[in-house]
């Protein structure tokens, strides 16, 4: 009989997935016809010591174990001690538990201080490396899409584009990444690391950000989050390190296109007809703290004031965009000219900034061009 404690929910790219179903579906006879058949506790599993215990608070039933030098799923072997198999990282023998009511998993068969972690952890890190060599070897493109918390964007690529080996805890000066992709002159293209209850390294993430390298994180903390591993055609990392965008010199923080604005508006304060200079970047609208010199430059050949002022919010002496009759300024936040102003305007395009330290890559004047929004 089937219980609900067979078909736990689980999240899935934002779905509930019932277990059982995926199950179901990869390996359709094996679970359904051995439950039925079998309801007898066989005495071995009585011997056997609990599991691959739980990382943190829930037990994870871990559904894989070593036969014959491959990882095996719990439901394509036989039950109890007659699985033949053994446990991945200590080598003892495992029993498989195919009861009625706990999901099946194996357990090892005599006492051990084997850490469960450990064994959650090199089992994704096999299956993971299993999958991404077989896509390598059929020549699957293998394309990730995430959302990018370096600049908000979606990004996606081509995981094994340009990659001709793929690595196994390699040793890269000093770095022991889980997986490293390696392109043909042996550089490494990508990193993966597999969470189980420890962060990634940091050395690894400050490597990939440094040399512009992808990290893939994948957390694993249940049966489920392993099967997935294997059952899908493409991989879904649970965060991705990475923005597409090129690399500021000076951080290495992404660098973003700048379009300059000279808009043509009306003082807030006295109503007389003033140009004002906006920078946008990333959709958003930037004052002159956002220039470099040539676009100021070029600003002041198109009519635009600038003026310093003391801001009191920032107790600051600040350069702003000033009204040439009355000389106020127009502040460096330019919200509230988003909307209403920039869908009837053309930028310049003026090449790159780093939002972060604002390092600029200006273009060259004669080539900077109007861009038709
Ligand atoms: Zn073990
Ligand atoms: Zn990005
Ligand atoms: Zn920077
Ligand atoms: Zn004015």
């Amino acid at each position: 009989m089937l219980t609900t404690k067979h078909r736990p929910l689980y999240k899935f790219h934002g779905k509930s997935v019932e277990g059982l179903y995926i199950i179901n579906r990869h390996w359709p006879d094996v679970m359904t016809t051995k439950i039925q058949k079998d309801n007898t506790a066989e005495p071995v599993l009585e011997k056997a010591e609990p599991l691959f215990a739980a990382p943190q608070k829930n037990k994870v039933k871990i559904p894989y174990a070593e036969k014959e030098g491959r990882l095996v799923h719990v439901s394509t072997v036989e039950r109890g001690l007659k699985c033949n198999a053994v446990c991945p990282v200590c080598k003892t023998p495992v029993v498989a538990r195919k009861g009625a009511k706990i999901r099946h998993h194996f357990a090892h068969y005599t006492a051990t201080d084997c850490n469960p972690e450990t064994v959650l952890h090199f089992i994704a890190k096999h299956l993971l490396y299993q999958k991404l060599q077989k896509a390598l070897d059929q020549n699957q493109p293998m394309r990730i899409t995430w959302k990018c918390k370096a600049c908000s964007n979606m990004h996606s690529l081509g995981l094994l584009e340009n990659v001709t080996k793929i690595l196994l805890e390699n040793n890269l000066n000093g770095l022991r990444p889980d997986i490293s992709l390696r392109d043909d002159q042996n550089n490494p293209t990508a990193f993966i690391e597999i969470v189980v209850t420890h962060r990634p390294d940091k050395e690894v993430v400050e490597y990939c950000t440094r040399h512009h390298i992808p990290l893939l994180i994948f957390h694993i903390n249940s049966a489920e989050s392993l099967e997935a591993l294997e059952l899908y055609d493409q991989i879904y990392p649970a965060v991705v390190l990475f923005c597409t965008r090129e690399n500021c010199p000076s951080c290495h923080a992404p660098l973003f296109e700048k379009h300059l604005f000279i808009l043509n508006v009306s003082c807030w304060r006295c109503g007389a007809p003033m140009q004002l200079a906006a920078m946008q970047v990333n959709h958003k609208l930037y004052g002159i703290t956002h220039f470099s010199e040539e676009d100021k430059q070029i600003a002041r050949e198109k009519g635009v004031i600038f003026r310093e002022y003391f801001n009191k919010k920032s107790r600051q002496r600040e350069v702003a965009v000033a009204c040439r009759n009355c000389g106020i300024v127009t502040g460096n936040q330019f919200i509230a000219f988003q909307k209403r102003l920039l869908p009837k305007h053309a930028g310049i395009y003026r090449g790159k900034i780093c939002l972060k330290c604002r390092y600029h890559i200006d273009l060259d004047l004669n080539t900077s061009t109007e861009t038709q929004k």
